[in-house]
């Protein structure tokens, strides 16, 4: 398939990994050869303990980093909290935002994760706004409502294809192993990029990176990147073994 975005594939470690799993990282770098690197953008986003280990060993490889959540906050008596400005120092070019652990075990709302993209977008650090359906909601038909509701709620005014990504993860996809059928993936893709284009202009729309992520893997990556608007994956099972990592990159 010819693309006009180059895709992004992001691997969300969650809470996991201690310095010896680092190890996946050079693993990802070495396959990392100059088909992906023409083809592909690569980051990984580990546990804010080892960002700046991650960075460090990946520094020369084209492969990013980025954090799993950040503060809405710049800097303070925020105890637990890592502020935005705190990953850009230790290497990070991503944060992931509204991811729907955080909302659903944080209760972080659509305000709370605007607030977060903004202050990631304030450090220069570009925020990957993650929204998706719970299962009620869409066998209830209201999917595509839901998630536009959240775009509209989460996304920063004013956000471009530079300084914006968007991960569309169904939460009932996530680490269970089931996946929208591609049909389910276009359709709402295609309703994020005219939500979008609504919300930024058709023109900064038209370039930001739409992700997929939910149970993606080997198996299901090539099926589930060649659908139209998907420009890339947000990985989380799969990051954390470098051969499946490259061979969902590969699949784009
Ligand atoms: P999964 O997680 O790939 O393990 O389903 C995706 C995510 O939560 O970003």
């Amino acid at each position: 398939m010819t693309r006009s975005i180059r895709p992004l594939v992001a691997g969300n470690w969650k809470m996991n990994g201690l310095k010896a799993d680092l190890a996946i990282g050079s693993e990802v770098a070495k396959g990392y050869d100059r088909a992906l690197k023409s083809a592909v953008d690569l980051a990984i986003c580990p546990p804010a303990s080892l960002l700046y280990l991650a960075s460090a060993a990946l520094v020369g490889t084209r492969i990013a980093t980025g954090g799993q959540d950040c503060s809405m906050q710049e800097a303070g008596a925020f105890t637990g909290e890592v502020s935005a400005a705190m990953l850009a120092d230790a290497g990070a070019t991503f944060a992931i935002v509204g991811h729907s652990e955080r909302r659903t075990l944080h209760g972080e709302t659509n305000a709370t994760v605007k607030a977060k993209a903004e202050a990631a977008q304030r450090a220069l650090l570009v925020p990957i706004v993650c929204v998706g359906e719970t299962k009620a909601e869409r066998e209830a038909g209201k999917a595509v409502a839901v998630v536009r509701k959240q775009l509209r709620g989460s996304v920063p005014e004013g956000s471009t294809a530079a300084t914006l990504v968007v991960a569309y993860e169904p939460v009932w996809a996530i680490g269970t192993g089931l996946t929208p059928t591609a049909a389910d993936v276009a359709e709402m893709h295609e309703a994020i990029r005219g939500e979008l284009g609504r919300m930024l202009g058709k023109a900064a729309a038209a370039g930001v990176r739409l992700l997929y992520g939910g149970s993606v893997k080997p198996s299901n990556a090539a099926e589930l990147m060649n659908v139209a608007h998907v420009d890339g994956a947000l990985v989380g099972g799969a990051s954390l073994k470098a051969e499946d990592f490259l061979a969902i990159a590969r699949a784009c």
